[in-house]
């Protein structure tokens, strides 16, 4: 069963936010960085609190798909 996103609150985006994408429990995974070309982009998921294990080294087309795919796998749900 998949939650529906609107059911919670999407958080405030900050000032580096890159990319937010919805995960399959309702929670968000979002990409933040400096810049859009910077080399330091990194991901947070707000349902589980896991994120990106080296962010000096994700560049926006390297993490957009390993952002993405941890919003397709993590049944968190957001508890704030
Ligand atoms: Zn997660």
């Amino acid at each position: 069963m998949r939650t529906d996103p609107s059911v919670f609150t999407e958080p405030a985006r900050p000032e580096a936010l890159q990319l937010r994408f919805v995960t399959v429990g309702g929670s968000y995974v979002d990409v933040t960085s400096p810049g859009h070309d910077s080399g330091k982009h990194r991901w947070t998921c707000h349902g589980c609190k896991d994120t990106s294990h080296f962010p000096e080294q994700d560049y926006l087309h390297s993490i957009r798909s390993k952002a993405n795919e941890h919003a397709g796998l993590c049944r968190a749900i957001p508890l704030t």
